[in-house]
């Protein structure tokens, strides 16, 4: 199915990039933007939980280091807004990773 290759290539590209700690540079955030703005046109405005949890870790990354994620990934925002469970599991992920990131 397409979505999850779509969520491995994602997962795939940010453990690389997290183990050497470099900035999103502005091609990848553009590439995801319009990866992103390509699956909200064939699936409508809005995304599951099961799709929002896949993208929940690059989401919350995003955030850590300062990306404007819900610009880069407003399907995931839009999601968050709206489901009280996946945000509290984001919020988790999110204190995660600050903590470790510290
Ligand atoms: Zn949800």
């Amino acid at each position: 199915m397409k979505i999850g290759k779509l969520v491995a290539f994602l997962r795939g590209m940010f453990r690389r990039r997290s183990n050497v700690q470099t900035q999103i540079d502005p091609a990848l955030a553009e590439q995801m933007r319009m990866t992103l703005t390509m699956v909200a046109a064939t699936r409508e405005q809005e995304i599951g939980c099961d799709e929002a949890y896949a993208f929940l870790d690059v989401y919350a990354d995003l955030i850590s280091r300062g990306e404007d994620a819900s610009a880069l990934m407003p399907l995931v925002h839009h999601h968050l807004e709206m489901c009280p469970d996946c945000r509290e599991e984001f919020d988790a992920l999110l204190l995660a990773i600050e903590a470790t990131s510290a």
